[in-house]
């Protein structure tokens, strides 16, 4: 971090969370003893640290709208997550969560909200905390809502095949009007892609 500012490289890479750090099970992850990272996610995201990216999740949870689990469930998970994470060697800087969606029942969260991807509320809280260059950094996930994220908020981006990916990838890909920069088939692939390539 230190070294990044002296060098003014301040770079990020967002991750997905669902389908890209770990399992997605029907969607809606609520229990942490239903929370599995991918075997590989602790070794991807430790490539990404030693490159001197921040890391940062941004997920879309609106399970808590919808009154499938609740915002105490989901801080269990992510303690959870980055504990797991931390013993296996690897960093996340931040989790950024968004709770919303218009058809939840859950105040105050059963709204439309920015913070909602592909809307960019959730970059822009990165962004406002850490001032990263936007050029160099990279979003990382399974849905096309994520590319279109990544894309909209100026990052390059990366479509992975696991999770809904490769269902996104064969029958929704013509219908994309954002299209990712590389389409790999992990986030393990995705790392080894970013040393490779860099900014
Ligand atoms: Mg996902």
């Amino acid at each position: 971090m230190e070294k990044n500012r002296q060098n003014n490289r301040i770079k990020a890479v967002f991750l997905d969370r669902d389908g890209t750090i770990n399992i997605d099970k029907k969607g809606y992850v609520h229990d942490p003893d239903d929370f599995e990272l991918y075997p590989f996610s602790a070794q991807a995201i430790n490539i990404i640290n030693k490159l001197d990216y921040l890391v940062f999740v941004v997920t879309n949870q609106s399970g808590i709208a919808r009154a499938y689990y609740t915002l105490e469930d989901l801080k269990a998970i992510h303690l959870k997550m980055n504990k797991s994470l931390r013993e296996a060697g690897a960093r996340i800087d931040e989790i950024f969560f968004s709770p919303y969606h218009k058809e939840g029942s859950v105040e105050p969260f059963d709204i439309d909200h920015e913070d909602r991807k592909p809307g960019l509320g959730l970059f822009k809280k990165a962004f406002q905390k850490y001032h990263f260059e936007i050029k160099k950094s990279y979003m990382i996930g399974d849905k096309y809502t994520d590319i279109e994220f990544g894309k909209r908020a100026g990052l390059k981006t990366i479509l992975l095949l696991t999770g809904d990916g490769e269902n996104e990838f064969l029958n929704n890909r013509n219908n994309w009007i954002y299209k990712p920069d590389f389409i790999v088939k992990n986030l393990l692939a995705a790392a080894k892609l970013i040393s490779k390539f860099g900014e």
